[in-house]
């Protein structure tokens, strides 16, 4: 027999003591002193369970701040049993606490919205993300139904068709997100939301950038094709008419070869395979020889000044090159005959500052932030008479956020425009 199991013994010893504490006051004092003297001790034993009993009752009512006495009789046993009882259990509370508040730390750190629902839809809990993707405020809105939180169509014609194997694409304002729906524990579902925003900014732009290189080099092509068909079927052609054929399909060769160069230099400053190797950048006769072929470009048509008034820096020579000579170039195309295109290298609090400023057509406002998007163009007849590509400003910005450089341009349309490039001081050699 286990000693936990005879905690009766101490109340049939004091049964036993009662009994022949009567007989043998009932032998020497009488029949009626012996059921006084029995009454009074019986009487005391039930005081002592009742107070006990009493004791018990109000541990029950307010375990956590009342302390249990320690007993009497079978009591002390009872009363231990208890505390053993109450001390496993805070030590499970306390452990499912600690894990849940783990697993709620697990569910703040995930990328993805998880929400957490009873069979009939109400919210249960969901997690920072879930909030923000859904918008959803778990303190406001636990205990509400999610198909009254979440009030899109699809997402409830979702939740009322079934067909949770397949996730759902749901466009709530800006953002896009793929949702899945999984039951679990017959009583529970959780709803799993995936951002893909802008992963399907990423795509969109992939896209329009294959429909825009593809329309860009289709119109050369075109052209070339058209000569070369004349050129078979009439042979008897004269040669100035020949001459000017291939003049234009040289041009066209050029355009499409200029094309085929941006793309890949864009491809090339994107990759992250291909980190910029810093080397020291002799600005002066970088800018210099920039000068120059730009008065070549030019032909004499515009006034070309340079100014240089700041220190060397550390970046790489070949996409510097290219990127202030993108603007330069941009400056010249951009500026009808007689105009002035000032080319300025100087020093500012924030560091070096290079400045191509002219007085040319100018840009409209509405267009000045879209200028860096790959093949925007704020007039496509007069960029491609240029032989502009429409990448040249895309490759400017990819070049200076590689050396941590930034871009503003100003701009006045009909007085001409000022492309600023700030570098941090940190550049400076
Ligand atoms: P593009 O090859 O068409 O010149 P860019 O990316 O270099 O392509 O420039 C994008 C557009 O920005 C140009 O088509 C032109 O409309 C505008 N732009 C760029 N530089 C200037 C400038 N200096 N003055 C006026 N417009 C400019």
């Amino acid at each position: 027999m286990s000693p936990r199991s005879l905690f009766w013994i101490p109340i049939v010893i004091r049964l036993i003591l009662i009994s022949l504490a009567i007989g043998v006051s009932n032998y020497f004092w009488g029949a009626t002193v012996g059921i006084l003297i029995g009454f009074v001790l019986v009487l005391a034993l039930a005081l002592v369970q009742l107070h006990f009993l009493y004791q018990l009752s109000l541990w029950l009512e307010n375990p956590e701040q009342i302390k249990l006495a320690d007993g009497f009789g079978a009591w002390t046993d009872i009363f231990a049993r208890l505390y053993r009882l109450r001390r496993e259990d805070q030590k499970n509370r306390a452990e499912l606490a600690e894990w849940l508040s783990r697993f709620r730390q697990a569910m703040n750190l995930l990328p993805d919205g998880v929400v957490i629902m009873d069979d009939v839809l109400f919210l249960e809990w969901c997690n920072p993300v879930a909030e923000q993707h859904l918008r959803l405020n778990l303190e406001r809105d636990k205990g509400m139904r999610v198909t009254n939180l979440i009030r899109s169509p699809e997402f409830i014609d979702y939740i009322i068709l079934g067909r949770y194997e397949q996730p759902l694409s749901l466009t709530l304002g800006e953002r896009k997100l793929i949702i899945h729906l999984i039951p679990f524990e017959q009583r529970r579902q959780i709803l799993v939301t995936h951002d893909v925003t802008e992963a399907d900014r990423l795509e969109q732009t992939r896209r329009d950038f294959i429909a825009n290189a593809s329309h860009e080099l289709r119109t050369p092509l075109t052209v070339i094709n058209g000569f070369l068909e004349i050129a078979s079927h009439q042979t008897d052609l004269d040669s100035a008419t020949r001459a000017q054929h291939i003049k234009l399909m040289t041009e066209q060769g050029k355009r499409m070869q200029n094309l085929v160069e941006d793309m890949l230099s864009l491809t090339r400053l994107e990759s992250i395979d291909y980190p910029v190797r810093p080397e020291l950048v002799d600005i002066r006769s970088m800018l210099e020889q920039i000068q120059s072929d730009n008065k070549a470009l030019s032909g004499g048509r515009h006034e070309v000044t340079l100014t240089i008034n700041g220190p060397d820096i550390n970046g790489s020579a070949d996409e510097l090159q290219s990127a202030f000579g993108n603007l330069v170039t941009n400056a010249v195309r951009y500026t009808p005959e007689g105009g002035r295109i000032d080319i300025i290298w100087r020093d500012s609090e924030l560091g070096p500052q290079f400045i191509v400023r002219d007085n040319g057509i100018g840009i409209k406002p509405e267009h000045i932030a879209r200028l860096t998007e790959r093949f925007y163009r704020v007039d496509k007849g007069r960029s491609r008479e240029t032989q502009g590509t429409g990448l040249g400003l895309a490759i400017v910005k990819h070049v200076l956020m590689r050396h941590q450089a930034t871009l503003t341009i100003e701009s006045e349309l009909g007085k001409g425009s000022a492309f600023c490039v700030q570098f941090a001081s940190s550049a400076v050699v």
